[in-house]
């Protein structure tokens, strides 16, 4: 993490940084957050996350008036303050502090910090060697949909996993595979189709993934949404995640299965190199 961070309009050294123990996104993780991804000094699918941003706020009825304006120069703020050339840009807002109680405040005057952090993501050595999952059960709560700070279910799978070996989790349900423990799952069956769980509320709306499945079409490829078992996961030729802070991510081990070579297959590796393009080309 780097030097300068947000809280609510001032820019701050970030060890001089404090918000309330009261904060009810420190009490109840009532806050919601947004990762944009940082290439070439640009921000990434900016205006889809700021959408999604406010589709979080208003669904825990957190309602915050700010213009895309005001966004847009914070989060670019982030970027020239901490000079990030490749990296991540995070903001969150909380219903901010209030005495501690169940119920909402009447009058919440929401906590707004925001962070950057130089990471590389386009050129990350783990898209050429790819990574193993292991399938978890879905410990979360069900309104996955909304992206809240509310992420323990998430942090203690992702850290089981790194103890059994593996980098990463995927999450199942009684129907199939949700998806990873913060990225979206995708497998690519022996018929070269690219299947994904379909939106609900038992998975988040990835930014990645709408980029990422417009891609796919545009290249010819057959993309089904639709739920995906554990055993068709552990059969399929390739298995990719999709966030903003891996952008495309090739598996090449699910659970004790190694996939195709145990290299990253040819269609994810064509999909990483069509969204990082795109992503240069339209970057704000
Ligand atoms: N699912 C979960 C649970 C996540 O935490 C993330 C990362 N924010 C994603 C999916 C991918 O979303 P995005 O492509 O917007 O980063």
């Amino acid at each position: 993490m780097t030097g300068t961070v947000f809280v609510n309009g001032d820019w701050l050294e970030k060890d001089a940084a404090t918000i309330s123990v009261f904060d009810r996104g420190f009490l109840f993780a009532d806050a919601v957050y947004e990762v944009v991804a940082v290439l070439d000094g640009r921000l990434v699918d900016f205006d889809a996350h700021l959408a999604r941003l406010e589709r979080s706020l208003n669904a825990i009825d957190l309602p915050l008036q700010r213009s895309r304006d005001e966004w847009l120069a914070l989060f670019r703020g982030l970027v020239s303050r901490n000079a990030i050339d490749d990296g991540i840009a995070y903001v969150q807002v909380s219903r901010g502090p209030a005495v501690r109680d169940f119920a909402f405040p009447d009058n919440p005057t929401p906590t707004v910090v925001a962070f950057a952090a130089a990471k590389r993501i386009s050129d990350s050595p783990l898209a050429e060697s790819g990574i193993a999952v292991v399938t978890r059960p879905d410990i979360r709560w069900r309104r996955c949909d909304i992206k809240t700070v509310g992420l323990l279910g998430a942090s203690m799978t992702k850290q089981a996993a790194i103890d059994s070996g593996a980098d990463d989790a995927w999450f199942y349900d009684d129907l199939g595979i949700t998806e990873g423990t913060s990225s979206n799952a995708y497998i690519v069956t022996a018929d070269r189709e690219l299947v994904t769980r379909q939106l609900g509320t038992d998975i988040l709306a990835g930014i990645t993934r709408e980029v990422v499945l417009d891609v796919a079409s545009r290249e010819a490829l057959t993309v089904v949404e639709r739920v995906f078992s554990v055993d068709e996961a552990h059969a399929a030729s390739e298995a990719f995640i999709t966030s903003a802070t891996t952008f495309v991510q090739p598996i090449v081990k699910i659970d004790d299965r190694t996939l195709g070579d145990g290299r990253p297959g040819p269609i994810v590796k064509k999909l990483r190199r069509s969204y990082i393009d795109r992503a240069r080309e339209l970057a704000l």
